[in-house]
């Protein structure tokens, strides 16, 4: 309901300037020139909402999910450079600086002047590079941070060449009640930037952290805990993450996603656990107790089920097992006593982290492990391959209302996608799937 709610919320801001333009009074043009327009117009509204998706606001991103708000933002903007791309060739009618006088609502001419002209092609080919960038990110020569900072400084001047173009060129654009539209659409998108890169390390600044412990838990996995400097605890659900940033101020683009995978319930200290991926994270090892760290979140919407539910199928893949620890933990910690089981998928068996807390919590008659390797051991006795049909069978085939259960998925994007299909094959209801993607594309 909340994400069909958001949903007709932004269909509502993006089709508003087509009812405008609808009912503006002025005199139709030919079929092209009016779709044309009608492109650029949706184009510009989605264009800007883009700022607010990609604004963390938990507002949106705790009802629908981190990874559906930012897949919903780069649909969109894939969608956003398809009109645009369409929108200067569809026109008929010829472009003219200043129409005569005569043609009183200029009608036979495109009242183009030279700056319009200008500040409608450098933001007609800034949004081709910077959504081409952002797909093809990963074969870039450059860090992630420089990438982000690219993206956004390039999306502000995108913001400002098309509210130009549209207030000078556009034809309905220049009516009061669609000029106040656009202002109003561009100041909620310069908030949503302020908001991200000012106030809210503005806020974190009353509330640092201090790194307690770094350790290598299994192979490029660490543990790091890091708990508040006032040692007011972070209020935040089991299954949560935050964006991190380790280092003397708030104010850095250096801040990576990770799943809390402590529970609330045992007190001040927020543990993550990390795969060594990249810059960040190979760094890990470097970090010494006491550094400063900082906290935006927790954000995200994979939480303990309902009383509803009555069961709790977890399905991890990896580090993927982070939030499903913190669920586990938590459980544990409240006497949530209703069946659990865990399905954990790794590649080796040195990847597996907490083996032992995994099989203390086992001993617990409500809780069910099972590990599954792509290259076992020799003498492996748990399951081999990957998550599929066969171990999500073997998982849960043994609970009668396994289907009545809610499911939680976390990991790679190939992981979920097959625990997902195995899950709806077995007759689990799509809308009692739960999952994280820890990579948005
Ligand atoms: C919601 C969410 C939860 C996650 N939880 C965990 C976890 O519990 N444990 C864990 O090991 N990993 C987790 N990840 C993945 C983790 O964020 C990346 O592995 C990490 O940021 C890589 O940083 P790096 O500097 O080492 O590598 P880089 O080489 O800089 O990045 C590698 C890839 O990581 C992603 N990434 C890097 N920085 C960011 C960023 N600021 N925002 C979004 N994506 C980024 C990008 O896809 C990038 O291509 C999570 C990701 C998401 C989206």
């Amino acid at each position: 309901m909340p994400a069909l709610f958001l949903l007709l919320a932004y269909l509502v801001v993006v089709l508003a300037p087509l009812a405008f333009a609808w009912t503006s009074g002025m005199p139709a043009r030919p079929f092209l020139d009016e779709l044309s327009t009608g492109l650029a117009l949706v184009a510009f509204a989605a264009m800007l909402v883009e700022f607010v998706l990609s604004g963390r606001f938990r507002a949106i991103s705790n009802r629908i999910g981190m990874d559906v708000t930012m897949r919903f933002h780069q649909l969109f903007a894939r969608s956003v450079v398809v009109l645009v791309l369409l929108h200067p060739f569809l026109y008929t009618t010829p472009i003219m600086a200043y129409p005569p006088p005569w043609d009183v609502t200029a009608q036979g001419f495109l009242g183009l002047e030279m700056e319009s002209l200008i500040t409608g092609l450098l933001a007609w080919i800034l949004l081709i590079v910077i959504v081409v960038t952002a797909i093809g990110r990963d074969a870039l020569p450059y860090s992630y941070e420089t990438w982000r900072l690219g993206h956004g400084m390039g999306s502000v001047l995108l913001a400002g060449f098309s509210t130009h173009h549209a207030l000078e060129a556009g034809r309905y654009s220049s009516h009061e009640a669609l000029s106040t539209f656009w202002l109003i659409l561009l100041g909620l998108s310069a908030a949503s930037l302020l908001y991200v890169y000012l106030v809210s390390p503005l806020l974190r600044l009353r509330s640092p952290y201090k790194v307690r412990s770094v350790r290598r838990i299994a192979e490029r996995t660490w543990e790091l805990a890091i708990a508040p400097a006032d040692g007011k605890p972070l209020s935040f659900e089991a299954g949560q993450f935050v964006w991190l940033n380790i280092g003397p101020s708030p104010f850095s683009l250096r801040e990576n996603p990770f799943s809390i995978s402590s529970a609330p319930a045992s007190g001040d200290r927020v543990e993550f656990l990390i795969k060594e991926v990249g810059d960040f994270t190979r760094s890990l090892g470097t970090i010494q107790p006491g550094a400063r760290a900082w906290i935006d979140g927790p954000h995200g919407s994979l939480a303990i089920p309902g009383p509803d539910a009555p069961g709790i199928g977890l399905i991890a893949g990896g580090v993927g097992v982070a939030p499903l620890l913190s669920i586990l933990r938590e459980m544990r910690a409240t006497g949530d006593r209703r069946p659990v089981a865990l399905l954990y998928g790794n590649r080796t068996e040195t990847q597996i982290a907490y083996r032992e807390e995994l099989e203390q919590l086992e001993a617990e008659p409500n809780v069910t492990v099972r590990h599954v390797l792509s290259e076992p051991p020799a003498g492996w006795q748990g399951f081999v391959g990957g998550v599929n049909t066969e171990t999500t069978a073997a998982t849960f085939d043994r609970f009668d209302d396994a289907n009545r259960w809610t499911y939680l998925l976390c990991g790679p994007p190939g992981m979920i996608d097959s625990a997902e299909t195995a899950l709806v094959e077995r007759g689990v209801p799509s809308g009692s799937i739960l999952s994280e993607r820890f990579v948005y594309d």
